[in-house]
């Protein structure tokens, strides 16, 4: 089967993304891209994370092209692919509606330095503005928002985590949860005090090495 480990990874992690409440139903999508055959692995569009197969997620071309898969490919496949036609060194894609970010998201804020976690991201997490689910408008301007870093919001409708590894995008999005919820609840009780921008400097290299695996 092509691409394999990806498709079988894209299958586990799309159950880890229910499991610890990233995404609800089947909203949200992964990708893995595999540089020595230039082709992504994507989840299918609108199944159930449970009742995927390996077979069901679908393999494209960084064109957008088809090259196997039984089912309809996820319908962002364009704000996957765009990562691996401009920035090499993203290997995949972790798309989610996740609710603090998504609530951030519907107030079209971006996150400040607010707990150093933020790193995994950037110096910040940028919020694109409201464009149609779907769209190569959409994948302009997440790709845009996240500029040189690592995640960024979606007005009005979730997040998306790039990373060298499926590993590193899901942490990401994790993270871009968690410092999420953070910054909503300092905002419900008066201003957070923000980390100095040297220090996130500081994390990010830190970051660089911190995962055992
Ligand atoms: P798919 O089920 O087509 O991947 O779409 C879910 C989603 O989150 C759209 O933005
Ligand atoms: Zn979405």
């Amino acid at each position: 089967m092509l691409l394999r480990k990806e498709r079988e990874q894209v299958v586990e992690y799309g159950k880890k993304l229910l499991d610890t409440g990233l995404v609800t139903g089947t909203f949200g999508n992964i990708s893995i891209y595999n540089p020595d055959s230039n082709l992504m692995a994507i989840s299918p569009s609108g199944m159930d994370y449970y009742k995927t197969e390996p077979e069901d997620v679908v393999v494209l071309t960084p064109e957008g092209e088809k090259v196997d898969g039984a089912a309809k490919p996820s319908s962002e496949y364009d704000m996957h692919r765009v990562f691996y036609l401009h920035r090499p060194d993203v290997r995949a894609v972790v798309h989610t509606h996740s609710t603090f970010a998504t609530t951030l998201a519907c107030m079209n804020w971006s996150v400040p330095a607010v707990h150093y976690g933020i790193a995994y991201a950037g110096k910040e997490i940028p919020c694109a503005p409201y464009v149609p689910f779907g769209t190569w408008e959409l994948a302009v301007a997440a790709e845009k928002a996240v500029g040189d870093g690592f995640a960024c919001l979606l007005g009005n409708h979730g997040m998306v985590a790039v990373g060298n590894s499926i590993s590193y995008a899901f942490d990401t999005a994790q993270q871009v949860e968690f410092v999420s919820e953070m910054y909503y609840r300092c905002k419900s009780i008066g201003e957070p005090a923000l980390v100095p921008e040297a220090q996130i400097e500081a994390v990010m290299k830190i970051f660089q090495t911190y995962r055992q695996r």
